[in-house]
């Protein structure tokens, strides 16, 4: 992912003290370690660049509901019922799940901080991990119940977990500030949110375009109020207009396309090849594990195939295709830098990840080729995108440290990790089964929460 370097055949790579230290055919260093990479892709680890790792003991929940339901179930429904242990349990197993399938950063996007208590939590899970996190404060259910306008401003606890927990950006686990956009709240606590990540010197991380919530053009809104920045990575995008994302590149914005979520949800049409039309090169995020996998193999075989299919259902309309056999734009090694160099961009970590360059911080992963699946190794983008998964990902260093080796989590005891997380569920299971709001509360596939005719009967009163 290194453009200077180029790809290998074969090669080395040397790691000392957590840094990538040489990328080279061979490398002569007699006295190191050596992980025999034969058969494996080395490459560096993948990046998430949003997900609400606090759901994952609800995995599957949703794979059947649209985003209203989602907002009525998750957000109005069982976020109360988390208590700080839940959410450190489904941080914990939630960021492990994403180390296990070789994504090293993972931009938790946690947005259910009732209490001080929860915030303790769940940065204790992402520690716990042993992935590179950024912990992206996002508030509770206060703010993220009855929107749109709610008019609970973000948390002052962001302040005491600013000091508490990073005064330094240069740590394993840093900060950023999740904020919800002018479409979730009012413009006056909008305002608040942003003067907040200012004063705390905290980049920012803000849903938009997400369905009809993003038909209010809250970026234009942003811009006259001079918000929009280099340091802000903009989520879904979907139904922003062509001239909103322009807007965000000449700022300098990043993007994060949940493409699997987005899809299944209905927040629009994946935005990957409207942003690449204006510049943005995006980065890809899981989003919630409550509907679709936790994986990025899933994630960028979903974004590319519907890019493709948006890109020659234009051709058809325009009444050509690819018959002439002009190249296809959007390529698998453009996934991987995506999942890769992208995110690190969109996290304001590229100068320390997202390649396997000389001088940045090792996170390495790699991925089996030895399988009939993958055998003959013809083309390793192509074999990463369409026919990898996570039960190929053999080896996982973070920062030089292994944590995943011979296919098997080193340091986490992924025993007690399940065990967490089905008393997390259990219990809100419980709690939410006598909430008169959520109907009918119910594993298997039978639940689905209530309508949105019911949700906007639910806002009038
Ligand atoms: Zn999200």
């Amino acid at each position: 992912m290194d453009r200077s370097i180029g790809d290998l055949p074969t090669g080395d790579v040397l790691i000392e003290d957590g840094r990538i230290v040489g990328v080279a055919p061979s490398i002569d260093a007699a006295d190191a370690e050596v992980i025999d990479a034969a058969d494996h892709i080395v490459l560096p680890g993948f990046v998430d660049t949003h997900r609400h790792t606090w759901q994952a003991p609800w995995r599957n929940i949703a794979s059947d509901w649209s985003l209203f339901h989602y907002l009525w179930g998750m957000h109005t429904g069982l976020s109360k019922y988390y208590r700080p242990e839940d959410t450190y349990a489904g941080n914990l197993l939630g960021t492990a799940e994403a180390l296990d399938s070789g994504i090293t950063t993972l931009l938790d996007w946690s947005h259910n901080l009732a209490t001080p208590d929860h915030a303790d939590g769940a940065i204790a899970g992402l520690r716990d991990s042993g992935a590179r996190t950024v912990f992206a404060h996002g508030s509770g259910n206060q703010q993220w119940g009855r929107v749109p306008q709610n008019p609970v401003p973000h948390s002052e606890d962001a302040r005491r977990v600013r000091e508490q927990y990073f005064s330094s950006d240069d740590g394993l686990m840093t900060m950023a500030l999740a904020i919800r956009g002018p479409q979730f709240t009012t413009e006056e606590v909008a305002r608040h949110d942003w003067a907040l990540a200012r004063e705390l010197d905290l980049r920012v991380t803000v849903h938009v375009g997400d369905g009809e919530f993003g038909r209010t053009r809250p970026i234009e809104w942003m811009r006259k109020e001079g918000l929009l920045d280099d340091r802000t990575t903009y989520v879904h995008c979907c139904t922003l207009a062509d001239d909103e994302l322009k807007m965000i590149a000449d700022t300098g914005g990043t993007a994060s396309v949940a493409a699997d979520v987005e899809v299944q949800m209905g927040h629009g049409w994946p935005a990957t090849g409207r942003l690449l039309d204006v510049g943005i090169r995006p980065s890809l995020s899981i989003d919630v594990c409550t509907s679709t996998g936790g994986h990025m193999f899933g994630l960028m075989r979903t974004a590319l195939s519907v890019q493709r299919g948006l890109d020659n259902a234009a051709l058809e309309a325009a009444g050509t295709s690819l018959a002439g056999g002009e190249p296809i734009r959007l390529t698998c090694r453009d996934m991987l830098e995506f999942a890769t160099i992208e995110g690190a961009r969109a996290c304001g970590l590229d100068h320390r990840i997202g390649s396997l360059t000389p001088g940045k911080e090792a996170d390495v992963i790699l991925v089996r080729t030895d399988t009939l699946g993958m055998t003959p190794l013809n083309n390793p983008a192509g074999a990463l995108v369409y026919n990898a998964h996570p039960g190929l990902v053999d080896t996982v260093l973070v920062a030089g440290r292994v944590v995943k080796r011979d296919g098997r989590l080193v340091h986490l005891d992924e025993a007690k990790l399940r065990r967490l997380g089905e008393e997390t569920r259990d219990h809100v299971l419980a709690a939410a089964a006598q909430d008169e709001l959520i109907n009918d509360v119910a594993l298997n596939g039978t639940w689905t929460p209530r309508s949105p005719a019911t949700l906007e009967h639910a806002h009038a009163h």
